[in-house]
């Protein structure tokens, strides 16, 4: 699916004005009389979002209207399939232009693999006074992630997900590595490996290194679980239904590693992949067994439906045995942090107070929202197990996001700064520039901030 502006023309295309609701009265002044008298025919009322087509006096389409939503720029999608099909050219210009053309590159997308729903739609010529490279750049690590994250189970298991890391890895020219089945436990990824083991297809640890040596390393794990029933604790239907988005976190990794490398962020990144499939059978791990982490601490578990802190455990661990600068864990974790901050918001946890600032500052600035959490001490207490080091899942029903964050921080070393995402990776609804199913959460806030951490403007 290509996510682009059309070039540039000298053909008289129709145009998109942008225009605010209250320079009405001046812009509806200054139309042809017929344009006028046709708006007035039609009782054409302007509201935030909306849009009128004009038309010149032989009956062609001129352009747009289109009225900006002060509170939604990302409405400017919507006209993709309002409006008629044609090439347009942008008037004036766009409030907030990244986001609102952004959302225009992403309202054409669908996934299409099993079932061909693309319609003809209206395309944009590329607009000046923007960096268009940039929006085709998110558009298209957007894209990434939401194929990825729609594909059905059956068709993006453990070897597929590993596989789409090596073309993203050749693409960038980055080493690729992954430890599979058996060889997890003889490498010492005890966690990953029981997790996975009670499925037919294996689990693994992908590893992806790019960069120079001698520039800082920043290390970016994601949960890759590509389908997950709950284990023996077994979710109901209803929320199993779209478990299949439960590698969101390592979509979401491969989407941010795809734009840091294009991008040719000054920066030595290791990205880290703990990838199984939570499945159930008569080998599958169960509440109460204790396992050793590869960190040494031993881990009893308390339900096996929280089986992705367990794999980041180890893949954390592995990244604390090299000095870091930089790590973020992106994590489809826990219903607790939609109960805490719904579906769009992505709550996130760090000691670093600056590095907080920051990122709330940068997730402002690219409409990609997020919300500091708290990695209260105290309830450290309830991962406390009468048997083992440490309890995956304690059983008090609340603050679950804040405990799986103080659950992965224990396995955590080495690094100077550490912040956990917990993401939803799914549009619940169609909106514009946003359909339903998959979506990339987090990664373009985040990138924005790795690129000025490491001395570059995104
Ligand atoms: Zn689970």
């Amino acid at each position: 699916m290509s996510m682009i502006f059309a070039p540039l023309s000298s053909e008289n295309r129709p145009y998109i004005q942008p225009a605010y609701l209250k320079d009405w009265g001046s812009i509806s002044s200054k139309l042809h009389p017929h344009q006028q008298t046709m708006l007035k025919a039609q009782g054409f009322e302007p509201k935030a979002g909306s849009h009128t087509l004009l038309y010149d006096e032989k009956g062609s389409l001129e352009g747009v209207l289109f009225f900006e939503d002060e509170t939604d720029p990302w409405a400017f999608g919507a006209l993709v399939k309002a409006l008629p099909v044609h090439t347009y050219r942008l008037k004036g210009e766009l409030s907030h232009a990244p986001i609102a053309l952004l959302s225009w590159l992403l309202a054409g997308y669908s996934y299409d693999r099993f079932k061909d729903a693309r319609k003809p739609i209206a395309s944009l010529e590329e607009p000046a006074g923007v960096d268009c490279a940039s929006i085709m750049q998110q558009a298209s690590a957007t894209v990434l992630a939401r194929d990825l994250i729609n594909a059905p189970a059956n068709v993006m298991g453990p070897a597929e997900l590993e596989a789409q890391a090596l073309i993203l890895a050749a693409k960038h020219d980055a080493k690729c590595l992954s430890i599979v089945a058996e060889d997890l436990l003889e490498h010492n990824f005890p966690l990953i490996h029981i997790v996975g083991q009670a499925s037919t297809r294996p689990p693994r640890l992908v590893q992806l290194e790019w960069g120079k040596s001698t520039d800082p390393k920043i290390t970016l794990v994601g949960k890759g679980i590509c389908y997950d029933t709950g284990g023996l604790d077994i979710k109901p239907s209803s929320a199993m239904a779209i478990m299949k988005k439960d590698m969101g976190g390592a979509a979401t990794v491969m989407a941010l590693a795809e734009m840091l490398m294009a991008a040719k962020c000054p920066v030595r990144l290791r990205v880290l992949l703990p990838i199984a499939e939570n499945s159930i059978a008569g080998n599958a791990f169960r509440t109460g067994d204790v396992y050793r982490s590869r960190k040494g601490l031993s881990v009893e578990i308390g339900n096996t439906d929280a089986e992705g802190r367990l794999v980041l455990a180890d893949a954390l661990a592995l990244s604390g045995e090299e000095e870091t600068d930089l790590t973020m864990t992106f994590a489809t974790l826990t219903g607790a942090a939609r109960v805490a901050v719904g579906p769009d918001l992505v709550p996130f946890y760090t000691r670093d107070d600056d590095v907080q600032n920051a990122l709330m500052q940068t997730a402002s600035q690219t409409h990609d929202p997020l919300w500091p959490m708290p990695l209260w001490k105290p309830y450290e207490k309830w991962l406390e197990s009468k048997i083992a080091d440490l309890n995956s899942a304690p059983s008090q029903p609340f603050a679950g996001s804040v405990t799986a964050a103080l659950f992965l921080e224990k396995f955590v070393s080495n690094t100077k700064t550490y912040v956990h995402f917990d993401l939803y990776a799914w549009n619940m609804r169609m909106r514009a520039g946003r359909p339903e199913g998959g979506e990339l959460q987090a990664a373009r806030a985040v990138f924005a901030y790795i690129m000025r951490r490491y001395g570059q403007e995104a």
